[in-house]
């Protein structure tokens, strides 16, 4: 019978692993879960100039390395796994992978979430540091006085466009209907930004390019035409999936999948012991820096819990 840990954290990206730190340091030995793609988004990243600290940038695979390192060095284990579900119904909380189950008296949920993909050809290929990328934030700068494409016709579509104006000589919006989905306020962001063209009834059909992305061909969704965009970019804004599906029957979601609070802090669920922290409960901010605040919040949280239990 395996012995019931102190606390799981279920997930190894910046929330996870910045968790694992402080667990770490307050001497509870946490035993992480890695998931299926360990260091979490930011591993698929290039170069990360935003993260405090690193004047020149950081890889973010490097980044999410010497977190990890950070975290073994005081005493964090890490389980190559993925959680399929959860039962958060006793004292003791569950975590089921496969056939094994483990046990602990607290639990972070850091499960991060993914980009939707558009999944056409191209995509895969030119992504992280050749053309394609799912956040503005970290890359426009990249992309100084050349042209982009923003896929979507969301809040955060109109988010990226508007902040890819600043840098870009100019942002096409394709979207795939007539009207922007987004908010009145940011849709008419980027209405009026003279920087910004919108292309509508349009759907993404293929990034090309050789080293680089060099264009995309878009589909009118009316007629069926085909026709070529020429760009240095391709930023796909059509949302996150939250990564969140081994715990929807023990975590309450909103009707995205982004686990609620619940309790008296930012990272307490509704049940006592159990936290949640970053992109699996952050559908707003989705930064490395709110990722690892959430993290340290979390395991902060957590060693409270388990003190006031003793
Ligand atoms: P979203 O609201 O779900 O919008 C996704 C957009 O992508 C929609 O325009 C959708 O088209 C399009 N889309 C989805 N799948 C597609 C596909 N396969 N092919 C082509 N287009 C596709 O997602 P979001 O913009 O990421 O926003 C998520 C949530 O976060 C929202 O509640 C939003 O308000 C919030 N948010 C808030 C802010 C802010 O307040 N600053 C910023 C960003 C996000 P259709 O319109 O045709 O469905």
């Amino acid at each position: 019978m395996r012995a019931i840990e102190n606390i799981i954290i279920v997930g190894s990206g910046c929330a996870g692993l910045t968790a694992a730190i402080y667990c770490a340091r307050a001497s509870l030995a946490p035993l992480v879960i890695e998931g299926s793609q360990p260091g979490g988004q930011l591993t698929t990243t290039s170069e990360i100039e935003n993260f405090p600290g690193f004047v020149g940038g950081i890889n973010g695979f490097e980044l999410m390395d010497n977190m990890r390192k950070q975290a073994g060095h005081f005493g964090a284990r890490f389980l190559s796994d993925s959680a399929i579900s959860a039962d958060f119904s006793g004292d003791v909380k569950k975590i089921i992978c496969g056939s094994s189950t483990f046990e602990a008296w607290a639990v972070i949920v850091a499960t991060g979430a993914a980009p939707r993909m558009m999944n056409v050809p191209g995509e895969r290929e030119f992504f992280g540091g050749r053309g394609v990328s799912v956040c503005a934030t970290c890359d426009a700068p990249f992309f100084r006085k050349k042209i982009v494409a923003v896929i979507g016709g969301g809040d955060s579509a109109c988010e990226e466009a508007s902040f890819l104006a600043k840098f870009c000589e100019h942002v096409f919006v394709i979207h795939r209907r007539n009207e922007l989905r987004a908010s009145k306020i940011m849709a008419d962001r980027i209405l009026n930004n003279p920087k910004i063209s919108v292309l509508w009834n349009s759907v993404l059909h293929e990034i090309f390019g050789d080293e680089k992305v060099r264009g995309i061909k878009i589909k009118n969704v009316s007629d069926g035409a085909i026709s070529e965009i020429a760009c240095n970019g391709v930023f796909l804004a059509i949302g996150h999936v939250p990564n969140t599906a081994p715990f929807k029957s023990a975590l309450a979601m909103d009707e995205f999948g982004y686990i609620m609070g619940g309790g008296q802090s930012l990272v307490e669920t509704a049940i006592g012991g159990v936290f949640a922290a970053g992109d699996c409960a952050d559908k707003k901010f989705r930064q490395a820096i709110t990722a690892a605040a959430m993290g340290c919040m979390a395991a902060i949280s957590a060693e409270r819990f388990l003190s006031d239990r003793v």
